[in-house]
């Protein structure tokens, strides 16, 4: 990360103040909707400027401002009061609801329509209460009776091992003794539909032994025990990239990357050997992550991959998991904390990336936690950067406000030991969770990233496809990359996981940077400069920036094309059209003809339209393949920028993306 503290020497901020101080906001509260917001800036309009710039504001690191915000005379009562409101709200299980919802469905299963009766059915189970926790409907067994209707829903369509999932989920949720020869039956039904024809056997001979009497149902069985069966296809789960070989400090990034720091960069990538386009430079797992509240129903609440056969909490009717492991995870540590205070949460309009920094909590518990915090000079998240020697006061103040109120939410859902949730005021291990919580609402401004899916969408090309913001995450070796607009990676993600590949060949020493959002060939310089200095805070000085390399449409497609001169190590250019293609080179004085390199780049240039072409019938393996050996022929020929070039490593990156959710 860029540590330019001489960007705020100048003399004009070309940032105009309020721009900065909502993007940094935005940081904080996801939208001006919310109530956390009205109350910070109560506080803050009570308090005085005069208050925050001279009091506040002289405080020397977290512990003191947090301790501040509650004991200090001025904010005292306010934050007392503010706090003393906050209770669980949260949407309860509804056993009504689910009963309807699963009658409804039984009506579309009936009349063979199982698309819709799953819909419904998926209602049913994430609204189902805990099994025999509200024995007035369903004897308590809603929750079982909705499962096994969805696993119905399932065999209709042919999905037999999501079939099987949710049959063997009922009967752990105690599927009633009546349905289990038939729950044994259709058991037979997804086995034979998955060519495990043993299981089947098995499963089919147990059915019938509890069918004992029932002639009719046992002739059916016999019908699915040797009836025709089409088989069904699966596909198998994603499985992350390997790399070659990993990094010895870093074992999620690649052994071709060193970390290097200097005073004006700051920490950042180098490449130490040379990299070849597409090569995997990282894989790895977040630190955290959230998922955004408009994407609950869509991903798992706890790996981000997409709902299948959705699970829910059994307290709440907030969030799904994709299987009763991501569930029981997030249950046993951090949603349980979470749960009966997401729906508070998400309606004081809370940024995801303060549910983040309340989740990097929660996830840990108390006692790690506090470990963490001790030895917090070797612990690899406290050395991301929060540039807190920038932070303006009132910044600090709302932060410290929301650290107090996420604080306040721990101790109400008893995070803590000392179950005296009725006190406000914090202990002082209650003081180091809150000064935690602040330290990581500063961090995760810079060093959170926005997780993507990409979006398959039959009807368009993939060349025109889109990616879905779905939540943020932290990635502890990821965050030590720099921001270039130009950036050397692509990125892309498998559930949470992200995996950075080379967008372009690397030799050794290159610097390795990543991009924080605005990409050259997308954004004009100035917008670029805006928004990297309102969000990051430091002034972005890459090559594409210094040079104003045009963008996309607006003058990018006339750039001049410059080819390298042929002779090792020469640094000389010359940009084409030549006047003749053989001649001696200004500065290696040797004799050299560029007209193979000019034959050269035109292959590259038709190579990339090779691409696009396998993309358009979905043949992403060889157009990766295709893509990367021509761009690593034009890094080697020529320099940027260069449209057609920076086109095929956009659509490189479309194609990572779309191998992931394939
Ligand atoms: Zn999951
Ligand atoms: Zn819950
Ligand atoms: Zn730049
Ligand atoms: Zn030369």
């Amino acid at each position: 990360m860029h540590i330019l503290l001489e960007v705020l020497a100048e003399l004009v901020w070309f940032v105009d103040i309020y721009y900065k101080e909502l993007c940094s906001e935005r940081t904080l509260q996801s939208n001006s909707k919310g109530f956390f917001l009205t109350f910070a800036d109560y506080v803050a309009d009570q308090v005085g400027e005069h208050w925050i710039k001279n009091k506040f504001g002289k405080l020397k690191n977290d512990i003191e401002r947090i301790k501040c915000v509650y004991e200090s005379n001025e904010t005292q009562d306010l934050v007392e009061n503010f706090l003393g409101n906050v209770k669980e709200i949260y949407r309860p299980k509804n056993g009504d609801f689910s009963q309807k919802r699963r009658l409804e469905a039984e009506r579309f299963l009936k009349q063979k329509e199982y698309q819709k009766a799953l819909q419904l059915y998926c209602q049913s189970v994430l609204r189902a209460p805990k099994t025999g926790s509200n024995t007035k409907i369903d004897s308590g067994l809603s929750l079982s009776l909705a499962l096994w209707g969805r696993a119905q829903a399932f065999i209709g369509l042919k999905k037999y091992s999501n079939a099987l999932c949710d049959i063997q989920q009922a009967l752990k949720e105690n599927l009633p003794g009546s349905y289990k020869g038939q729950a044994f039956w259709k058991m037979g039904v997804c086995y034979r539909g998955l060519g495990e024809d043993n299981r089947a056997k098995v499963s089919f001979d147990l059915a019938e032994k509890m069918l004992h009497n029932d002639e009719e149902n046992i002739k059916m069985l016999n019908e699915d025990r040797k009836g025709i069966m089409a088989r069904e296809v699966i596909k198998k789960p994603n499985e992350l990239p390997k790399l070659v070989k990993q990094n010895d400090n870093f074992p999620s990034a690649s052994e071709k990357l060193s970390v290097k720091t200097s005073k004006d960069a700051g920490r950042y990538v180098i490449a130490n050997q040379d990299i070849s386009s597409g090569e995997t430079l990282v894989v790895e797992s977040p630190y955290a992550a959230c998922l955004l509240p408009d994407m609950f129903g869509l991903f798992c609440h706890n790996c981000f991959n997409s709902l299948e056969t959705p699970l829910g909490c059994p307290e709440c009717s907030s969030v799904a998991f994709c299987s009763a492991a991501c569930r029981d995870e997030a249950i046993s540590t951090y949603h349980k904390y979470e749960c009966k205070y997401l729906d508070l949460l998400i309606g004081s309009g809370m940024s995801i990336l303060a549910h983040t920094a309340l989740r990097m909590i929660t996830q840990n518990g108390l006692e790690k936690s506090l470990a963490i915090r001790k030895n917090r000079k070797k612990e690899k998240v406290y050395q991301l950067c929060t540039h807190s020697e920038l932070r303006p006061a009132s910044d600090f103040l709302q932060r410290t406000l929301m650290a107090s109120f996420l604080l306040r939410c721990l101790q109400k859902a008893g995070f803590f030991h000392d179950k005296t949730e009725d006190k406000v005021l914090p202990s002082e291990e209650q003081y180091q969770i809150g000064d935690m919580l602040l330290f990581n609402l500063q961090m995760l401004q810079f060093n959170a990233h926005e997780v993507y899916h990409a979006k398959c969408d039959p009807d368009k090309t993939l060349k025109d496809s889109q990616l879905v913001y779905i939540g943020v995450a932290v990635y502890l070796t990821t965050s030590l990359f720099n921001h270039d607009c130009f950036p050397a990676t692509a990125r892309y993600f498998l559930g949470k996981n992200i995996i950075l590949t080379a967008a372009r060949p690397l030799k050794a020493n290159d610097p390795v940077p990543e991009n924080y959002g605005p990409i050259f060939t997308k954004k004009i310089l100035p917008d670029r400069q805006r928004s990297l200095s309102s969000r990051y805070w430091f002034k972005c000085q890459c090559q594409a920036c210094i040079q104003n390399w045009p963008a996309f449409n607006m003058g990018l497609e006339t750039a001049t094309k410059r080819l390298r001169c042929p002779t090792e190590k020469c640094s000389k250019c010359y940009t084409l059209p030549l006047l003749k293609e053989s001649f001696e080179c200004s500065e290696c004085k040797k004799l050299i003809n560029l007209s193979n390199k000019i034959i050269l780049l035109h292959w590259c240039e038709e190579q990339y339209q090779v691409a696009f072409q396998y993309m358009d019938s979905n043949q992403l393996k060889e157009a990766i393949d295709v893509l990367t050996l021509a761009i690593d022929t034009f890094y080697k020929i020529a320099l940027p920028p260069h449209k057609a070039t920076h086109l095929a490593e956009a659509m490189l990156c479309i194609c990572f993306n779309h191998m992931a959710v394939k």
